[in-house]
């Protein structure tokens, strides 16, 4: 039987002169990994539908769990020109892929996740700042996984936090002062970007993308999850790695 799906681009290897093996993180589906045959060179008409990034409608038969799918036709929907077009925004959106990937297990479903992937590049693809973009998919990444940080109360004792305090990763949240030094890895963090993450946390992606904060905040909140994110990742992630560089040169 034939299936179809709404998908998003994870990774593309050419197999040989005329086949593809596409990993593509479907809505319906979760992640899935096919063949794709009998693509001719040259195939300017075909070659965007299996960038990285690109949402593609995908019709592809199920093998059993030990070989790949045969995937019969993959067709771009969105190919997110105008991030292609920015480097910035071309690491962010392979960042974003790369911690999916990371995540994900083949033939799992999680349609929120995928809905925060799109809504993302969709908003990446704006004229909205790269980073800024990058702490909302951060948080809503963290929420659809159900590992969303605790921005309320102390994560440890459970009293309220009303002022500037600590972001305990391990944890998994603010501590109050209480219980802050008890061998919890702890970072600094205002009142300030307490509220902006919260407000992520609660309200739209497209809400949240105009919501306006200090330079610290973002710079805060970065690290917050950057830490945060790697502690629970726990492995290198190649776009970051990148997008550091990038940074370090003045390019972005
Ligand atoms: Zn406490």
């Amino acid at each position: 039987m034939v299936l179809k799906a709404e998908g998003i681009i994870l990774r593309k290897y050419e197999l040989r002169e005329t086949s593809y093996i596409l990993v593509v993180f479907t809505k319906e589906f979760g992640k899935i990994k096919g063949v794709m045959k009998g693509i001719s060179k040259p195939y300017p008409q075909f070659a965007g539908n299996f960038e990285p990034f690109a949402k593609s409608q995908v019709l592809f038969y199920r093998k059993n769990k030990s070989s790949l799918d045969l995937i019969t036709r993959c067709e771009a929907l969105d190919f997110f020109l105008p991030i292609r077009k920015s480097i910035e925004r071309l690491t962010y959106a392979n960042y974003f892929i790369e911690l999916i990937d990371i995540v994900t297990a083949d033939y799992d479903a999680n349609e929120a996740l995928y809905q925060v992937l799109v809504e993302s590049l969709d908003m990446l693809a704006g004229t909205h700042s790269a980073k800024r973009v990058g702490r909302i998919f951060e948080l809503k990444f963290l929420g659809a996984l159900g590992l969303s940080p605790q921005l309320d109360v102390c994560a440890r004792c459970g009293s309220e936090v009303k002022e500037a305090s600590l972001f305990s990763v391990n944890q998994g949240g603010l501590l109050c002062r209480g219980c802050a030094g008890n061998g919890n890895r702890e970072i600094e963090i205002s009142l300030g970007s307490v509220k902006f993450m919260r407000k992520i946390q609660s309200s739209s992606i497209e809400k949240t993308v105009h919501v306006k904060v200090s330079r610290e905040v973002g710079v805060q909140t970065e690290k917050v999850l950057r830490n945060f994110l790697h502690y629970h990742i726990n492995r290198p992630v190649k776009s970051l790695k990148f997008l550091a560089g990038l940074e370090k040169s003045g390019i972005v």
